[in-house]
């Protein structure tokens, strides 16, 4: 019977572990990009900052795709982000 409620007892901190571990990383995976402009963390699908409300991302001229302001050509197509 110990035996029993040794492996139920682990058992419950394996899930109660597992479910911390999955709410961190995906936090984390939402909030690692920052903005350009006033360090806000944002989320990578954001087309503005909540915080400074500076634009972030703009339409391709090429292809029609959101693509990140400050790069200087669009990854998908190469036209110049101007
Ligand atoms: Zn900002
Ligand atoms: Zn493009």
């Amino acid at each position: 019977m110990i035996l029993v409620g040794m492996i139920i007892f682990a058992l419950i901190v394996y899930l109660i572990y597992s479910e911390d571990s999955n709410k961190c990383t995906c936090e984390m995976e939402n909030a690692r990009v920052k903005c350009y402009n006033c360090g806000h963390l944002i989320k990578d699908d954001f087309i503005y900052c909540p915080k400074c409300k500076v634009e972030l991302k703009e339409k391709c001229k090429g292809c029609g795709k959101f693509i990140n302001i400050t790069w200087r050509n669009c990854p998908y197509c190469n036209a110049p982000n101007v």
